[in-house]
């Protein structure tokens, strides 16, 4: 028996992502009998932090899944960033790679502004540059920032209109927040409010969305008082909390305080299951958009 009742409706980030992983393949397929390229993506990996080892796993994985062919390039953490340069120059100049990511973060010493401008925004599959940044308020926008997307992919593929809704985004990153609030407002025609770290009275806005997205990385942060009967609730936040109560020491935590927030949604996504898949689905679909893009 559970103690949260289930009036509100799951968004299933695994169900959906496998769904757009068949679409994927199956275009793979299709380009494979009609003898057109077979999409390629390439990693970036500079050092050994575990959590990043296990995303770029995780997309590597993914791209077998789907019959990409993938290449893994590795560095040390030592390497500078002259160097590191040099082999983006190398990647964008390789006409058989159709897309790459340098794996965040990076090493101290390395800018990582200075590295996402180094990489060709038709092959930056993450949609980290300027360039594709500023395409979002175009008409037609380039590769788009891959969480971004997997949230508006989300909400489409579960038929929940933006248009003329109040969208509140909490947490205003460059590769979340921003871009998302950006995207909803512009293709999605929403009312969107942004609020980051200096809002006052955080409440006042969550309370009154239609749909609520938080990118915080703030476990608890969003609580039932701060959310509005049968709203959509979108947890982008995901954060390791260690404690003996967990099995394996620890648990990945979203920014909402999830059954009594659940309690009052329409919709909710869990943490975990909920809109981490997407990202790789979105770095997959990016992917396949910037192949037919240049090998049509
Ligand atoms: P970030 O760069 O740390 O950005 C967090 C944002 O929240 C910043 O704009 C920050 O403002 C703001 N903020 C901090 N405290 C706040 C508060 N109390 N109220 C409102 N806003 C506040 O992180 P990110 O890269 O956007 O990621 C956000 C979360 O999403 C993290 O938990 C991350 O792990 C997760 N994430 C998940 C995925 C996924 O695939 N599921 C992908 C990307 C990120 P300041 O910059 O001024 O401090």
């Amino acid at each position: 028996m559970t103690d949260t009742p289930t009036t509100y409706a799951l968004i299933d980030g695994r169900k959906v992502s496998g769904e757009i992983k068949s679409e994927i393949s199956a275009k793979v397929h299709e380009r494979k009998l009609s003898g057109k390229k077979v999409p390629h993506l390439a990693i970036i990996l500079v050092g050994d932090d575990g959590a990043s080892q296990t995303y770029v796993d995780h997309k590597v994985k993914s791209c077998k899944e789907v019959g990409f062919h993938y290449t893994m390039m590795r560095f040390a953490d030592t390497i500078s960033e002259e160097k590191l340069i040099k082999h983006i120059d190398h990647v964008n100049d390789d006409e058989d790679v159709d897309g790459f990511i340098v794996q965040l973060p990076l090493p101290a010493h390395i800018s990582v502004e200075r590295i996402t401008e180094k990489i060709r925004s038709d092959k930056d599959v993450d949609g980290f540059t300027n360039h594709n940044f500023g395409s979002i308020t175009s008409k037609n926008p380039l590769l788009l920032p891959a969480t971004p997307y997997g949230v508006i992919e989300l909400l489409r593929r579960y038929n929940i209109p933006t248009e003329g809704k109040h969208c509140v985004v909490v947490g205003a990153s460059r590769i979340v927040g921003a871009p998302l609030s950006m995207m909803l407002a512009e293709q999605g025609h929403a009312t969107v409010t942004l609020c980051h770290k200096y809002t006052q009275n955080l409440a006042e806005y969550t309370s009154k969305a239609d749909i609520l997205i938080t990118a915080v990385g703030k476990p608890g942060l969003i609580t039932a008082d701060m959310v509005k009967e049968g709203a959509v609730v979108i947890d982008v936040g995901t954060t390791r909390v260690e404690g003996p109560q967990f099995k394996n020491g620890y648990a990945i935590k979203g920014d909402v305080d999830f059954k009594p927030v659940a309690a009052k949604a329409s919709y909710i996504t869990p943490v975990p299951g909920g809109v981490g898949p997407m990202t790789i689905a979105s770095l997959l679909l990016n992917t396949l958009h910037a192949t037919e893009k240049r090998n049509p």
